[in-house]
């Protein structure tokens, strides 16, 4: 059977991680975890996003079923702004698997600035508590929120991370769950527009662009509805 992926996102519950140009890493790291999950389907699996997987020690606890590979993500920060890049952290005990060795390949190819792509560490509790309890587990440093163009590009290629995570893990990209949403009719959206769903002004614009619906399309039949 073919391996499902175990998405942790770092920090979370009160942690909000490394802050830096105006974001913060729990929310980005979730940000980043849910658009796998979007492109993964079934094969990914999420960890809680409401809690903090290292306090809540779901690793020690081996909560985390055990035909799943597991990938935390975090994102560095640095007081000197200029540092940048992506990389992978193994437990220094282990070699890097095809896994470890294609997702470090991937994110130094989009993220970098790091000498060293894999780096062994012990020193690490949830790296220690993965291999004490038998799973395979990375952790993955996407890039440098603290690195403005960093965390600009992150932003902007969160989608063509996602995936390329995925191919990293032969996971088949899905097209999006959005497409379901798509098959509702213009009118169907329209009446949840009037009806509050969609909230106002530059919200409600956002949020249908990002669902896939074209918002001059929805917002002529709104008007139309409420003549
Ligand atoms: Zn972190």
């Amino acid at each position: 059977m073919e391996k499902r992926l175990f998405v942790i996102a770092g920090h979370g519950a009160g942690d909000c991680g490394a802050v830096g140009n105006g974001y913060e890493e729990a929310e980005r790291a979730r940000a980043l975890a849910q658009k796998i999950k979007d492109f993964g389907g079934a094969k990914v699996l999420l960890a809680d996003f409401s809690k903090n997987s290292y306090r809540s020690n779901i690793i020690g606890k081996r909560e985390i079923p055990k035909d799943c590979v597991v990938l935390e993500l975090h994102l560095d920060s640095s007081k000197n702004e200029k540092a940048r890049g992506g990389h992978v952290i193994i437990n220094a005990n282990f070699k890097a698997d095809k896994y470890d060795t294609a997702l470090s390949k991937m994110i130094a190819d989009m993220f970098p600035g790091r000498s060293k792509i894999i780096s062994g560490r012990t020193d690490i509790a949830n790296v220690r508590r993965a291999a004490e309890s038998g799973y395979n587990y990375r952790l993955m440093e996407c890039c440098f929120i603290s690195n403005a163009e960093d965390i600009k590009k992150f932003n902007s290629n969160i989608d063509a991370i996602a995936k390329r995570i995925l191919a990293c893990f032969d996971i088949n990209v899905q097209e999006s769950p959005k497409k379901d949403n798509v098959s509702k009719s213009i009118e169907e959206i329209a009446r949840e527009v009037i009806a509050g769903k969609w909230g106002n002004g530059a919200t409600r614009k956002q949020k249908l662009a990002a669902a896939g619906y074209d918002y001059k399309a929805v917002q002529s039949m709104v008007n139309k509805l409420l003549k």
